[in-house]
């Protein structure tokens, strides 16, 4: 017997098993307590971002200072900026504000990227124990948050957690990307190129369903 699953209904055109679990999600956003402690944490950051990073390539020195791990949502400024490890969701949450600074136009990227199975367990148990949802981990299957800088119709996808620029044709293995949604959660219509991959800005896709080779 299979169990009915709760299911937010999909509107896409072509809904995967693979993202389906996390086709609701709306990229992160650092929260602000209008009050002083997250002003001055926002200022930091910064600043730092003035002084480490010169705006070539991407901000790596995020995930330097604030190496992956778990964080608790609502995840405030002033908290952030003290935390001795962040997630993906606020590395690129960072990450948008940190190219926002360098003047360049930058919209959310969400993932879902194939992981081991055996790894699920490992994940769960170490969200869990720091009271952080252990949700985006499933079974072989994992969502990831990264963001996009946006220049003429082009995207280039950086991925703060690995510090790297992150390419479409990356369909086999650990980390390979199942689905992509660039620009969050509403679509404009509005069509992007990634490295010869045409995307509607606000819609999950499968790169591999895309170019024809699923
Ligand atoms: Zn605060």
């Amino acid at each position: 017997m299979t169990p009915v699953a709760e299911m937010t209904p999909v509107t896409e055109v072509m809904p995967a098993a693979e993202w389906a679990p996390w086709a609701a999600w709306a990229p992160s956003t650092l929260s602000h307590h209008d009050r002083e402690c997250c002003t001055t944490a926002r200022a930091w950051f910064l600043a730092m971002n003035r002084s480490m990073w010169r705006g070539h390539g991407g901000p790596a020195w995020i995930a330097q200072r604030f190496p992956w791990g778990p964080s608790r949502w609502p995840l405030y400024w002033c908290d952030a900026m003290e935390a001795e490890e962040v997630d993906c969701g606020a590395h690129a949450a960072l990450t948008i504000e940190a190219f926002q600074a360098r003047g360049i136009h930058v919209v959310p990227v969400q993932l879902v990227q194939r992981q081991e199975p055996h790894h699920l367990l490992h994940f769960h148990g170490r969200w869990s124990a720091d009271g952080a949802s252990p949700d985006w981990a499933g079974e072989g299957a994992a969502y990831h948050e990264a963001c996009a800088t946006l220049l003429d119709g082009r995207v280039e996808v950086w991925d703060a957690t690995v510090s790297s620029w992150l390419s479409p044709d990356q369909l086999r293995g650990v980390r390979s990307i199942a689905a992509v949604r660039i620009g969050g959660t509403i679509a404009t219509g509005e069509v992007v190129t990634w490295r010869g991959l045409e995307i509607s800005l606000g819609e999950w896709v499968s790169p591999a369903g895309v170019a024809g080779e699923g």
